[in-house]
């Protein structure tokens, strides 16, 4: 059995293509299709089915030498039985729609970037948009080449451009703005800045919902307020300031 040259722990809240990422970099390869194809899972879709389908991870948790019950944790099965009328998946074995999970592209805080040194699993949530530590958004696109940030990048901060996002100067936001991801930090038990001015009313009926109905209600909302009613399409919508809107309706 094979094991990676350099291995490191898996981080808190760390998602796994992130962490294929980071072990691709520390191991000098060009691309994490180098790993995946060694542990057998590829990643020639958009998609990635070792995300999304129950398989084996075995040989990963070989390679990385990390326990593959944590691997698992980090991948996104389908939850069987679910009421929902869409898929339902398991997030952190907290249910969410399939459809607000991004698996093509990826976004980034370059200040948890420079401070952390890894890919958090909640960037990764259609609606989170902000970071409620650094009270920044989430970069989308390279400032160096303006493309789309990608999984087959080479390495985890540095854009295939050249450009480093740990060196790119955070977009701040005004502390209402990060109640959404502020939320869904909190109901995943992810750091969060302690501030009352980013706090949701104690009455506000969102902080009694689940990350589904969260999402659901939230994109619903969205939905309406762009003219659409499918939440379960896909589509990215910058929801920010509708739940600057919603989730400060109460105070
Ligand atoms: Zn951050
Ligand atoms: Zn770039």
């Amino acid at each position: 059995m094979i094991k990676l040259l350099k291995t490191e722990p898996l981080q808190c809240g760390e998602s796994l293509p992130g962490y294929i990422l980071r072990l691709t970099e520390l191991n000098y390869y060009d691309r994490p299709s180098r790993i995946t194809s060694l542990a057998g899972v590829p990643i020639a879709t958009t998609t990635p089915s070792f995300m999304t389908t129950p398989g084996d991870l075995t040989l990963l948790a070989t390679l990385s030498d990390v326990p593959v019950e944590e691997l698992q944790r980090r991948t996104y099965p389908a939850v069987q039985r679910h009421k929902m009328p869409f898929r339902v998946v398991s997030f952190f074995g907290h249910p969410v729609s399939h459809s607000v999970i991004t698996y093509d592209s990826a976004k980034i805080c370059p200040a948890c970037l420079q401070e952390i040194g890894c890919c958090h699993a909640v960037w990764d949530l259609l609606p989170v948009t902000t970071c409620p530590v650094h009270t920044c958004l989430l970069l989308r696109h390279c400032p160096g080449c303006r493309k789309r940030i990608s999984w087959k990048r080479t390495k985890l901060c540095v854009c295939d451009c050249g450009f480093d996002w740990r060196n790119s100067a955070v977009s701040l936001i005004d502390q209402r703005e990060i109640k959404l991801a502020q939320l869904v930090h909190q109901l995943l038990q992810l750091p969060v800045r302690a501030n009352s001015a980013t706090a949701c009313a104690n009455d506000n009926p969102l902080l009694s919902l689940d990350l589904l109905h969260l999402f659901t209600a939230v994109l619903f909302i969205a939905g309406q307020n762009e003219g659409f009613t499918d939440i379960t399409g896909g589509t990215y919508v910058d929801i920010r300031q509708l739940a600057l809107q919603f989730l400060g309706s109460s105070e």
